[in-house]
């Protein structure tokens, strides 16, 4: 992903059609990966893969991008930001259900998790061409236009409106997790029944494989090159979705700077978690979560893991110690650096 964006290539829609081996029903599996949401979208379908189901969950996700895409111009988050202290902007029942649960999640965290973060995620321009570290008058000056609580919904007309100009809104930790979600159900109604959405990282596994068995998920390497796994959860019809400083960063005189901010200094934040991952029913869900465990760090990330029914998590310490959530699921660990 960050490279991607690093080199700032603008590329065309790609597609790889790859057939895997035969399953036990004689249906090929069949995967599609497109660019989107600034990642490599990967949908691979196990039992009833066809055309129309992979273009309708992909058009699905490309719809999701063109209404919350921090850069788009057209999009409606765009729009919202604009008319930041100026006028309130009508929006989809997407982008209104997504900011509504932002807005939640914000709240729980008290903060840490912000959507409101975007003046700081731009000046900082991690993941972008032009990474650059803000100098500290620049960050006060950001700081005072984020604030989740001066972000008012209108239910009733579905709009959204921002108190201050300059305030802006950044999906980024959330919209993947949410065009998971929304992948799925379309895939669903295409009468699939076993199938993984990787959108970047951001894993969500609709039924078991073909064979009745559990799916066999990788937790990323945090030290490793992308596609290292350090462990192997199995899941049915679960999200998991890990969140880093590994993901996307720039080096500056001999110092790393990472994407997921601390709102209240406006640098990154510093923690002795290397990886912070989610495991839950609802992508969105552990989308945002884990930007949240990552934010809140190790203790109290953990015991808001704790606190949420049906949510678990497992952290990665810089130390190399593993830690769960009391209801995490069985995982084998395939990187000896690593222990519980
Ligand atoms: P990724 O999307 O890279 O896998 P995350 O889901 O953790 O990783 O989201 C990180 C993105 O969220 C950042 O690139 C930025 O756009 C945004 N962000 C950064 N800090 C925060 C924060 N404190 N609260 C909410 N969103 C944030
Ligand atoms: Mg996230």
């Amino acid at each position: 992903m960050r490279q991607f964006r690093q080199r700032g290539i603008i590329l065309a829609t790609i597609m790889v059609l790859l057939l895997t081996s035969c399953s036990k029903k004689g249906v090929e599996p069949q995967s599609q990966s497109f660019l989107m949401l600034g990642t490599v979208c990967r949908i691979s379908i196990y039992d009833k893969p066809s055309d129309t189901a992979f273009k309708a969950a992909f058009g699905r996700i490309r719809e999701i991008e063109e209404r919350m895409s921090l850069h788009k111009e057209s999009s409606e988050i765009s729009r919202v930001n604009r008319e930041a202290g100026k006028s309130a902007v009508a929006v989809s029942p997407d982008t209104f259900l997504v900011v509504e649960k932002a807005l939640e999640i914000a709240r729980l965290s008290g903060g840490a998790f912000d959507p409101t973060v975007a003046p700081l995620v731009e000046a900082w321009g991690i993941g972008g061409d032009n990474p650059r570290r803000p100098g500290r008058e620049e960050l006060e000056t950001l700081l005072s236009l984020v604030g989740y609580e001066r972000v008012t919904l209108d239910k009733t007309a579905q709009t959204i409106y921002l108190a201050d100009e300059g305030m802006a809104l950044d999906l980024g930790a959330i919209a993947k997790g949410y065009a998971a979600d929304e992948a799925a159900r379309v895939l669903k109604e295409h009468g699939v029944g076993s199938a993984i959405i990787n959108l970047g990282g951001n894993v969500l596994t609709v039924g078991r494989k073909v064979d009745g068995s559990l799916w066999k998920i990788g937790i990323q390497d945090p030290e490793a090159e992308r596609g290292g796994y350090a462990l192997i959860v199995e899941l049915e019809d679960t999200s998991l979705v890990t969140s880093g400083p590994y993901e996307r960063f720039f080096t500056l005189e001999g110092e790393t700077y990472h994407h997921i901010l601390d709102t209240a200094t406006g640098y990154p934040v510093v923690n002795d978690l290397i990886s912070a991952s989610i495991i839950t029913e609802s992508s969105f869900l552990a989308d945002a979560l884990s930007t949240t465990l990552y934010a809140l760090g190790r203790e109290e990330g953990l015991s808001l893991i704790e606190s949420l029914e049906g949510v678990e998590a497992i952290v990665f310490t810089g130390q190399h110690r593993i830690i769960t959530s009391s209801g995490a699921p069985a995982f084998t660990i395939t990187d000896e650096h690593y222990h519980r």
